[in-house]
């Protein structure tokens, strides 16, 4: 089985409803192409890379590696990943774009595999479960009420667990976190992401009260780099301290784990280089006896890929859902749910699982690139 070719679409930027927290871009859908008409599909939350991509694929020849290790792709196995995806990282690992590119790239491979093998990939990469719980992540709002009256409806809509984005000024935030805590009860599960906003005082004074409210965790108080400051920070808190959601090259997670400035991981598809990249981390990390809680805040092929590597590992408790369900959902119908329980189910399809919406694609396609044309 062969590579020939890669297309991208270029999507119309998703329009968004008042409670999404993000930035309206047009997004891409990426096709990898094989000579038995199999093709692996993802979707790049920015277009913006989609020209690159295609660009960084058209490599023929050797630079700084041997011709023996250098493969290019057109014409390589899909099933010879780390030798591919070797090759792109000693290509590009000093640009920006590197780890999304190796994302795309990645993820279209094991939907490869999956749908030759007939197979979804956590079944692949050897099932560890069937089913992960799932969270709420909610979005940032002006008023506590509005927290309040969110994190009912989250209840409402069977979630057991809740992750508040909070205003991101420290004393409302507690503000935030006591009404919530007091509107929801004790059985719900509560996470806290400040999202990097605090300074070091401000983050020890936070998780004190939050540890005393009996939340779950508490993410990103610091910024990931402020190494020191996040060791400290876990030396005095008992509730689990967790970052490493914008760690853009794997070895910046061994920092983290041998400083111990984190007592759980975080880990972004895009950010690392995809599923490969992210099983990398969720293993070192388990070898350290440590969690590995995969963000899956996107649009529904990332939320699939992440999904596909939760069940697959042992060290993640959560499944991440954007709230309100279904904001993110474009260019297909198999999206994932929550069942009455609070659970995600695995997806039951070959590959990702996922079936692409042709009709939506095509009606919001801007432009599309390929290679070969
Ligand atoms: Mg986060």
């Amino acid at each position: 089985m062969k590579i020939v070719g890669v297309k991208v679409h270029v999507l119309m930027p998703q329009e968004f409803g008042e409670e999404a927290t993000r930035i309206n871009v047009p997004a891409a859908l990426i096709r990898i192409q094989t000579d038995e008409g199999i093709e692996g599909i993802t979707m790049l939350e920015e277009a913006l890379y989609a020209e690159e991509l295609v660009m960084k694929f058209k490599v023929l020849r050797k630079w700084l590696r041997s011709m023996e290790e250098f493969i290019p792709l057109i014409g390589a196995d899909p099933f010879d990943r780390e030798r591919i995806e070797k090759s792109f990282w000693d290509q590009y690992f000093f640009q920006r774009s590197a780890p999304t590119v190796l994302c795309a790239l990645d993820e279209c491979l094991w939907d490869i595999a999956g749908k030759v093998l007939n197979m979804p990939i956590y079944k692949l990469i050897g099932a560890y479960r069937e089913r992960i719980l799932a969270f709420a992540s909610t979005q940032s709002y002006s008023s506590v009420e509005d927290y309040v009256r969110v994190a009912e409806r989250c209840v409402e809509e069977g979630f057991k667990a809740i992750k508040i984005h909070p205003p991101r000024y420290w004393r409302r935030d507690i503000e935030v976190c006591r009404a919530v805590r007091e509107a929801v009860g004790d059985d719900i599960v509560l996470m806290l992401d400040p999202f990097h906003a605090y300074s070091r005082y401000e983050a020890l004074m936070v998780g004190r009260e939050i540890e005393k409210l009996g939340f779950y965790w508490y993410e990103d108080p610091l910024p990931t780099t402020d190494i020191e400051g996040l060791a400290k920070l876990c030396s005095k808190l008992d509730i689990q301290v967790l970052t490493g959601e914008d760690i853009r090259d794997l070895y910046g997670y061994a920092e983290l784990i041998v400083r111990r400035a984190a007592d759980s991981l975080r880990c972004v598809d895009v950010n690392v280089g995809g599923i490969t990249a992210m099983l990398k981390v969720a293993h070192l990390a388990e070898i350290f006896g440590m969690n590995c809680e995969l963000h899956s805040w996107g649009h529904p092929w990332q939320q699939a890929a992440h999904l596909h590597v939760m069940l697959a590992i042992r060290n993640c408790s959560f499944f991440e859902m954007p709230f309100p369900v279904g904001i993110f959902d474009q260019g297909t119908r198999d999206v994932i749910r929550i069942d009455g329980d609070g659970y995600v189910h695995a997806p039951r399809k070959p590959g990702l699982g996922l079936d692409v919406d042709w009709d939506y694609v095509e009606s919001r396609t801007i432009k599309t690139i390929s290679w070969p044309s």
